[in-house]
């Protein structure tokens, strides 16, 4: 379906008086920061599917070269070794700006989401090109509002022990509107809810990937506190879609991505044993501080401006997921023996 994604100049160039890099070309350049990541990788599978140029920026903290080794060899596709943290020189069309230490055992104490994001949006704006900022349902915090929209304004702890990952992320969403409103950068800004499927870091600590990871390991699902608390669950290849959709669509946002479909941790790891191993087990565990209780995506938005809504449930992507992790631990445990 390539007829569908033509090149479009950025709608600000008769403000800004810039010339798109891309003038009469008609295939697009796009950088994804962190794009050997989990998501990443799975969005510059797309953009490469689509017939775009794609240069990946990632410094390997948690990605690993694997999840795009199959794009080597390919003159369309380039991986750089960088920190955002750096400035960069490249001229591109669009900015998917992944890069950022996303689970809390790897993001303390990194400053990877303001530098970061105020280095790509500087690149923006000299180059003219699109920005699209990854920010996270974590901009909520503990939230007082159930379930989330784009205009609840959030309930976060600034000096808790997740305010580097959710107060850099509210950082780096308002550097993005500043940008836009200072410099006439095109911004879009994703608030990504919690996302699962194969290419997940398999010890991030991320509740989906500790449960799949310990069912095929024999070992019993670690339940934090009573397993009360809820979160919504989405499949890697629906949040791709929506930040497509947000990308080449007319509106900045915030827009909720995220399946509104709401599970306990106790329901998780039932449907993981339903259908991942029917004899997997439970065990209790002293929750982390600061824990949200609650968190469920509104999409009306993205629904009504994107017309983009998650189709893969739960029951449906833990299995796809599954074969990875499988394939990933069996690899491992054979490493061991070598
Ligand atoms: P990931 O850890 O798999 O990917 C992040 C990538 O960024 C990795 O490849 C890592 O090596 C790279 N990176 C980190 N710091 C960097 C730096 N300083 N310079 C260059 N590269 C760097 O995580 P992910 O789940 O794919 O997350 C991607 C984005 O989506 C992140 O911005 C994250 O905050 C956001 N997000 C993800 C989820 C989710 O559930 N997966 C939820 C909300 C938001
Ligand atoms: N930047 C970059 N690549 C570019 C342009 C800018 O990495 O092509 C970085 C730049 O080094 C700076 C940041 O982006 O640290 C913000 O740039 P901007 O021009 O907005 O701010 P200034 O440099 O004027 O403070
Ligand atoms: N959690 C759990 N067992 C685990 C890892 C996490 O019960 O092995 C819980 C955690 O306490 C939280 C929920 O699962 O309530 C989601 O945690 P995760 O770190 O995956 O995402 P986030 O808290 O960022 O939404």
């Amino acid at each position: 379906d390539t007829t569908a994604h033509y090149y479009r100049p950025p709608i600000n160039q008769a403000a800004t008086g810039r010339v798109p890099v891309a003038i009469g070309r008609k295939r697009r350049r796009v950088v994804v920061t962190g794009g050997s990541g989990f998501v990443g990788s799975h969005l510059v599978d797309k953009l490469i599917a689509r017939g775009d140029d794609v240069i990946v920026i990632d410094n390997f903290f948690t990605g690993r070269k694997e999840n795009v080794a199959h794009h080597f060899g390919n003159p369309r596709f380039e991986l750089i070794r960088h920190d955002v943290v750096e400035p960069i020189l490249l001229e591109v069309d669009q900015i998917y700006h992944l890069a950022c230490p996303a689970s809390p055992v790897h993001y303390k104490f990194n400053p990877t989401n303001v530098m970061g994001t105020l280095n790509m949006l500087g690149l923006a704006k000299r180059i003219g090109a699109r920005f699209l900022l990854t920010s996270t349902s974590e901009v909520y915090g503990d939230p007082l509002e159930h379930p989330q929209k784009e205009t609840y304004w959030g309930h976060v702890n600034p000096i808790g022990v997740r305010s580097c990952y959710d107060e850099g992320k509210r950082t780096a969403e308002t550097l993005t509107m500043d940008y836009h409103r200072g410099d006439g950068v095109e911004v879009r800004i994703a608030r990504i809810f919690n996302t699962y499927g194969p290419r997940m870091c398999l010890d991030d600590g991320r509740v989906v990937s500790n449960f799949v990871a310990q069912a095929i390991r024999k070992q019993p699902m670690t339940v934090y506190g009573d397993g009360k608390q809820t979160r919504s669950f989405q499949y890697v290849s629906d949040l791709v879609d929506g930040l497509m959709a947000l990308m080449e669509g007319e509106h900045i946002g915030p827009f909720n991505l995220g399946n509104p479909g709401e599970f306990t941790m106790l329901e998780l790891a039932q449907v993981v044993k339903e259908t991942i191993d029917p004899s997997a087990t439970i065990e209790f565990k002293e929750n982390t501080a600061d824990d949200p209780q609650k968190r469920k995506p509104d999409i009306s938005k993205a629904k009504s401006m994107l017309n983009w809504e998650p189709k893969i449930t739960l029951r449906e992507g833990l299995p796809r997921m599954a074969a990875d992790f499988r394939n990933r631990i069996l690899n491992e445990d054979e490493g061991k023996g070598n």
